[in-house]
């Protein structure tokens, strides 16, 4: 009897292998498709600055199904990243993000002087390490017509795993010509805060997880607080990621966090809703 369990368990283990390994065949393909038919859509998340007014906007991918649902990243981007389609994609998205740019330039801004936005990007570490990956976005970017200034290109602290010197080259390369650099999910991964001394970045993105904690977790509310006060002695802007409660964003704003991004602020929505760069009234239309 113990030996028949046994052997069922170790079918129902095998099965849902074999499920999960269908699923991810099932992901490739369908992000195959997805590139060749523009299935991807972009959403924007507004961030604003301590007096509220919104200064920038974060470009967040969605996979836009064959039976119509709405894909978060988190489901596809791992698989994206494996199998390298994260390149392509990633170029997809980088064009589009500066085209948006260049076409929001190029509206009369109506009503009240509003200075533009910055669209920020996100790059996986795959795209960075690609050998033509820095004439790739000069490329792009020269292509769309889009201020180099107002793109921030948000990077992980895992391109930082590779060949140091070569990383610090790129992003410098891409600074020279104008482009903003970024640190997401600072404090999530092996950076130390020496690299913010040593590296040339422009932002620092205080990662969600520390954001959420930090009123009731004496260590994440150290770290915050560390990671704000460094960056701004050393010049940097931090942005912090996830902030949901009006008491976070006082508190952030107390310790000098320099700029907001999370629910309470805006929820990412359909970037086609950005009439010339503002935010649509309602942004609230992507639920969770
Ligand atoms: P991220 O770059 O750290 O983006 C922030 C994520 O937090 C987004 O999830 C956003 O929707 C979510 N978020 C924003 N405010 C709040 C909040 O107040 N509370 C909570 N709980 N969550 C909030 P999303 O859109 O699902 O993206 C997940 C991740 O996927 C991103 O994390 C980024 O690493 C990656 N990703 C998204 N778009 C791209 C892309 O175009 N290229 C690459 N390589 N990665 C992307
Ligand atoms: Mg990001
Ligand atoms: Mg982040
Ligand atoms: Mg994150």
């Amino acid at each position: 009897r113990v030996k028949e369990e046994g052997r069922n368990g170790l079918r129902f283990y095998h099965d849902s292998m074999q499920e999960a390994v269908r699923e991810r065949v099932a992901i490739e393909q369908g992000l195959r498709e997805a590139l060749v038919h523009e299935r991807f859509r972009l959403h924007l998340q507004p961030q604003a600055d301590a007096t509220g007014r919104i200064v920038g906007a974060e470009v967040l991918l969605r996979w836009l199904r064959d039976d119509g649902q709405l894909v978060a990243p988190g489901v596809f981007i791992d698989i994206a990243e494996e199998t390298g389609l994260i390149v392509p994609i990633g170029r997809w998205v980088l064009r589009q993000a500066c085209e948006l740019l260049a076409r929001w330039d190029s509206m009369p801004r109506a009503g009240t002087p509003q200075s533009p936005l910055a669209l920020s990007v996100n790059v996986s570490s795959r795209q960075f390490r690609q050998p033509d990956f820095v004439d790739d976005v000069l490329a792009i970017v020269r292509a769309s017509g889009a201020d180099p200034r107002r793109l921030v290109l948000e990077v992980t602290e895992s391109v930082f795993l590779g060949d140091l010197d070569d990383s610090a080259r790129r992003l410098q390369a891409l600074r020279a010509h104008g482009i903003q650099i970024s640190l997401d999910d600072f404090g999530t991964g092996y950076s130390s805060l020496s690299y913010l001394r040593s590296l040339q970045v422009d932002e620092v993105k205080i990662d969600q997880s520390f954001v959420r904690s930090m009123l009731h977790d004496r260590g994440s509310d150290a770290i915050v607080r560390a990671v704000i006060a460094l960056s701004n002695t050393l010049g940097l802007r931090t942005v912090a990621e996830g902030v949901e409660t009006p008491q976070q964003r006082d508190y952030l704003l107390e310790q000098g966090c320099r700029v907001l991004q999370g629910y309470l602020i805006g929820r990412p929505t359909p970037c086609e809703q950005w009439a010339s760069a503002l935010p649509p009234p309602a942004s609230g239309a992507e639920p969770g």
